[in-house]
């Protein structure tokens, strides 16, 4: 490989993007993606349209990696 030097060091490509989730309330499944800001997994419902976001704990490392959610009916 010869790269130059002037290669961007941003973008790991092994994190986890996005978060699984099942709006349980809706019987749907949906994906959150990180927000731009990287502190949230951020989405919505596919069917009623609620919006979803799961905080990002910088500390913790959440192991969880899929979640449930209960749309407000
Ligand atoms: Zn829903």
């Amino acid at each position: 490989m010869n790269g130059g030097n002037a290669h961007s060091s941003s973008g790991q490509g092994s994190k986890r993007l996005f978060l699984g989730v099942q709006f349980v309330n809706c019987g749907a499944y949906g994906r959150l993606y990180k927000n731009r800001e990287g502190t949230a997994y951020v989405g919505g419902c596919p069917k009623c349209g609620s919006k979803v976001s799961i905080r990002i704990d910088p500390g913790a490392g959440t192991s969880a990696r899929f979640f449930k959610y209960y749309c407000p009916m």
